[in-house]
């Protein structure tokens, strides 16, 4: 019987660590991880930061929608590691399907490609959605996002900020901004004001800043 007791007792544990703050369940679902993949984000980081290195310390959490219509489609065009131009592809850590499903496309402390400036320093959050620039991401991402970012900070203490890809420049108040190509930049909207009040609103109490419009 005392046996027995363990046994669930331990079966119930592995099963909680499963479960993450918020509910959170995290899907893995990798994007291609190769040495080919290992040298692009060396280069990447040789050139715009002046680092030779291919993960990172997080620091900032960077929110984003996808512009497209699933996630199948994102996680298709993540998938290769070049970008067509011998350049790293795009990549984003993770992905949050409209039902607020969870994916991590890769380790959360790779330098991926997903914001100017800020690739040394931030972990992305994509979300399936905004075709079009419509402000549409649903509850259920929002719930998502608040949970894995809460995940996040707790597992990596220096992460202080939390921005929409749109707050770039806004952002750059944080110290974080470093960019060796000169006039290399791009206008960005993604996800919209609407989310990001959401977020705000919900995180107050988290201690991570965020930024006015
Ligand atoms: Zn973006």
């Amino acid at each position: 019987m005392l046996k027995k007791c363990l046994l669930l007792t331990l079966l119930l544990l592995s099963l909680a660590a499963e479960v993450l703050a918020g509910g959170l369940q995290i899907i893995d679902k990798p994007i291609v991880w190769s040495e080919q993949r290992e040298q692009l984000i060396r280069e990447y980081a040789q050139t715009h930061y002046g680092l030779n290195k291919v993960d990172i310390t997080p620091q900032a959490v960077v929110v984003h929608w996808t512009a497209a219509g699933t996630w199948e489609s994102t996680y298709k065009f993540f998938y290769k590691e070049d970008r067509g131009d011998g350049t790293l592809n795009v990549a984003s850590h993770f992905l949050v399907d409209r039902d607020g499903k969870v994916f991590r496309l890769t380790p959360e402390t790779a330098l991926n490609r997903h914001i100017i400036g800020y690739n040394w320093c931030a972990i992305g959050i994509e979300n399936v959605g905004g075709i079009g620039g419509a402000e549409d991401l649903t509850k259920a991402q929002l719930e998502a996002n608040i949970a894995l970012i809460e995940y996040l900070q707790k597992k990596y203490p220096d992460i202080r900020y939390v921005f929409g890809h749109y707050q770039q420049d806004a952002a750059r108040a944080s110290g974080l901004y470093v960019e060796k190509v000169a006039g290399y930049y791009s206008i960005k909207i993604d996800p919209g004001p609407k989310f990001m009040r959401a977020l705000h609103k919900r995180l107050q109490e988290s201690g991570l800043i965020f930024f006015a419009e």
